[in-house]
């Protein structure tokens, strides 16, 4: 169900590791971000905005991720954004023959029957160094990075005082740092530099996965995320809630036994 979260601005939550929708209403339709996972979601998702008296005029992927670039028929066929870094490193994987098999590999079991993979990706790339998103709505500025994936992109929606940041500060994941990348680490702790430097600006920030934060939380997350990335890379073991006895996600010492494997002395 969509919910309002602000002026203009909806938000809906799936099932799926909490991933965060957010539609905002422009002027010949709504921008929709991270559209959601399942058929059944999207369906659901694509009813309810035709129930506001409106219909999608632009998508938005906050990176190539697999579960920020899904589509539904239902919901049509605007034009689908993403940085030039994001189509770019969609397409390096789309051009491998196994990639079906590389996203089957970290799908939900419970869910995977229901993901729809025929309109995964049809993504059309911005030009190098948009900071603007351009299309007939609210002022939204884009503050892309190199955190967690090449092209990721962090949407500033400035009348509604709403940031939208994709797979980063979450209360439920530990940030998720990228093998591929030369500088995981540093590239990281810059992100979470740019988009604490917009915090001044926001009242609401909503993460790709998780619950939505306000107010005092926004600059916790902040501290949470950076102190994980430089315990990682200093070789210690973060005191981080998302890992403890009361961990949201039990799987995520998992992943973190990995990271602190994987990424120690990097930078
Ligand atoms: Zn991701």
């Amino acid at each position: 169900m969509l919910t309002p979260l602000a002026d203009a601005v909806l938000v809906r939550e799936s099932e799926f590791i909490q991933t965060q929708t957010i539609v905002v209403r422009g002027d010949d339709g709504v921008l929709l971000i991270d559209p959601g996972i399942t058929r059944a979601e999207l369906r659901s998702l694509a009813d309810d905005i035709r129930g506001l008296g409106t219909e999608v005029a632009v998508g938005f992927s906050t990176h190539f991720h697999w579960d920020h670039v899904l589509w539904h028929p239902d919901l049509g066929a605007p034009p689908r954004l993403g940085t030039s870094a994001t189509v770019r490193a969609l397409d390096e994987l789309l051009q491998q023959d196994d990639w079906r098999e590389q996203i089957a590999e970290g799908l939900p079991p419970e869910h995977a029957d229901d993901i729809p993979m025929e309109l995964l990706g049809e993504l059309t790339a911005l030009p190098e160094g948009t900071t603007r998103l351009p299309w007939a709505g609210p002022d939204i500025r884009l503050l892309e990075h190199r955190a967690h994936a090449p092209g990721h992109t962090a949407l500033l929606i400035e009348h509604a005082r709403v940031l939208v940041v994709g797979d980063m500060l979450s209360d439920g994941l530990v940030p998720f740092l990228d093998r591929a990348a030369a500088h995981p680490l540093s590239d990281y702790l810059a992100a979470l530099d740019l988009i604490e430097g917009a915090l001044t600006q926001v009242d609401v920030l909503v993460p790709g996965h998780g619950s939505i934060a306000r107010g005092a939380e926004m600059a916790d997350r902040i501290a949470l995320d950076r102190a994980y990335v430089e315990a990682v890379r200093d070789g210690r073991e973060p005191d981080d809630p998302r890992l403890g006895p009361h961990a949201i996600h039990d799987w995520m010492r998992d992943v973190h036994r990995g990271q602190a494997a994987a990424f120690a002395g990097r930078d």
